[in-house]
């Protein structure tokens, strides 16, 4: 996804010969702070299950598609606040922002995960087991849209979501906010994640590598709708890719 760019970026930092970075660390622009980051705030406060997740999807040839650690400590501290019990998880992969989630939320919580590809779910299965976590964990393999749509057959499950993740196919942002701004009760909140897109938003379209182009451009029209809703208050962090944190206010 954003291998080229991060490959691009990392040249231009003259960081090809040296130890290779995470693209996590790309919008950073400083991989010595990055990991003064991680070292000093992140993984020393990593969750063991989390840490072994990380570590075994890291030989996976998708593992760019993990969410970052330091993005996912935020996430952890905002499902905390917000007292998260029912959550939705739109894209797991192999399930290091989901474990996160379920190590989070409370014992009777529950996470409604939804993802069109169970293999790399399952990858993770066994790890999510051990830790105990397991019953939290509702997955669901389709694709996000026609699962929420069917939630909100039920009015009984609007208002009723504490917290949502969003990390799937980024054209598809602008639908999902759509379904959540229902889903989720007002002061609950939603993190999209990938929206500065390798920190491409900010380069002219030709600069930008021919398949990077339509995630380029999915992030730059989510980001300009959600500057411009008023159902909710918003942050894009430059944390991993970029994170824009919501919370609903109407
Ligand atoms: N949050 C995950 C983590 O922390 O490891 C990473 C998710 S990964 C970037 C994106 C995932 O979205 C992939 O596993 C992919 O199969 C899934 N996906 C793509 N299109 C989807 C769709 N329409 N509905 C649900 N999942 C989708
Ligand atoms: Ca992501």
């Amino acid at each position: 996804m954003i291998n080229l760019v991060y490959y691009l970026v990392t040249a231009a930092m003259g960081s090809t010969n040296e130890e290779i970075i995470k693209p996590h660390a790309v919008l950073l622009q400083s991989k010595e702070l990055y990991k003064y980051i991680l070292q000093t705030s992140v993984y020393p406060r990593e969750a063991a299950p989390l840490k072994e997740l990380r570590e075994a999807t890291a030989t996976h040839h998708m593992s760019f598609y993990a969410t970052a650690p330091d993005a996912g400590q935020l996430v952890a501290l905002l499902l905390k606040m917000v007292n998260a019990k029912q959550t939705i998880e739109i894209g797991v992969y192999t399930g290091y922002s989901l474990l996160l989630a379920a190590l989070t939320i409370p014992d009777d919580g529950k996470i409604t995960a939804i993802d069109i590809n169970r293999t790399t779910y399952e990858m993770g299965l066994p790890i999510m087991k051990k830790a105990g976590v397991e019953h939290k964990i509702n997955f669901i393999e389709s694709p996000a849209l026609p699962v929420l749509d069917k939630l909100l057959e039920d009015k009984e499950k609007e208002g009723s979501i504490d917290f949502a993740f969003v990390d799937a196919d980024k054209g598809n942002y602008k639908n999902y906010h759509e379904r959540l701004m229902k889903l989720i009760k007002i002061g609950g909140i939603v993190v999209y994640d990938n929206t500065l897109w390798g920190g491409t938003v900010v380069l002219p379209e030709d600069d930008v590598p021919e398949f990077e182009r339509e995630g380029r451009k999915s992030a730059l029209e989510f980001n300009q709708k959600i500057s411009a809703d008023p159902r909710v208050e918003i942050c894009l962090a430059p944390l991993g890719d970029g994170i824009t944190i919501c919370r609903r206010i109407s």
